[in-house]
């Protein structure tokens, strides 16, 4: 471990522009679990994609039901270790923008501005209807949930008012895409943390990256899709690797 963090703090200390990039891994210390771990989400439910919820209101009365299930393990959940280091490179202006397939906030509670979050699956702390975008917080949703325990729809066009997040079958945003690729190509380290890089197109970005001539650094507990290409691959907690980068 100890080798593994010197020569991440030497390609740290050697780097401009460092962007990293994460996934569910890095969460999993603040309590929320992975998808593909033992344990993890998908080994209890599978997931509902966009096509159905969009289908089927007992669809989308189960989504919102298992969004409620977690709503105290994603209310209670605090930034991690490495979280907190990613946030210490940011003020200390090493980081641009984190780029994530995380939905869970936990950036933004760092201390990272919103802007500066890159979100590619969304965000589930909050809700938009899907025909007009219209934002509206859960405890709005909840309420009509618990009222008539059905998932409402949205008031202002009656389409169905869904979590902020990118379901499997639903576009990518644009935006996000478009930022994340210029993220990519014009940084020298690119950080791949607590992520399987086994969902597309997100786990193209790395890839994109080491082509654009950055070098790249994989962080993750158990081997990836793209261990071989990277300058460094560390497979231990993210915790224990990044905990020495924190600066309070
Ligand atoms: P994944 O579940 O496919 O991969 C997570 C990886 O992190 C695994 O390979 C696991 O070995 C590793 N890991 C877990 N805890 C770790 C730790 N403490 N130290 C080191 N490694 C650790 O997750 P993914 O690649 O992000 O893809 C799953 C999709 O699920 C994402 O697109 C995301 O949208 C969604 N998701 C998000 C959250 C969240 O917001 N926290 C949680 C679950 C799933």
């Amino acid at each position: 471990l100890q080798d593994a963090v010197d020569r991440l703090g030497d390609m740290i200390a050697a780097a401009r522009v460092i962007v990293p990039f994460t996934g569910a891994g890095i969460s999993t210390e603040a309590g929320i679990p992975d998808f593909r771990s033992p344990g993890g989400l998908w080994t209890r439910n599978r997931p509902i994609d966009f096509e159905e919820f969009v289908a089927s209101r007992d669809a989308r009365d189960e989504a919102w039901r298992r969004r409620f299930a977690m709503q105290e393990t994603f209310a209670a959940a605090r930034p991690g270790r490495g979280h907190r280091a990613l946030a210490s490179l940011y003020r200390a202006g090493k980081i641009p923008a984190v780029i994530t397939q995380n939905i869970d906030n936990l950036h933004q509670e760092s201390g990272f501005a919103p802007d500066h979050v890159v979100e590619l699956h969304g965000n589930t702390t909050y809700a938009r209807c899907i025909g007009c975008g219209q934002r509206y917080e859960l405890a709005w949703v909840r309420q009509r949930f618990d009222g008539d325990g059905a998932a409402p729809d949205c008031p202002v066009c009656a389409e169905p008012v869904k979590t902020a997040t990118v379901s499997f079958g639903q576009a990518m945003p644009e935006d996000e895409m478009q930022r994340a690729a210029e993220l990519a190509q014009h940084c020298d380290l690119f950080v791949a943390i607590g992520s399987s890089l086994v969902v597309w197109p997100a786990a193209g970005f790395p890839l994109m990256a080491k082509q654009a001539g950055a070098r790249l650094v994989v962080i993750n507990r158990e081997p990836t899709d793209q261990d071989d290409v990277a300058d460094l691959v560390i497979h231990q907690d993210i915790g224990e690797v990044l905990g020495p980068f924190v600066r309070n």
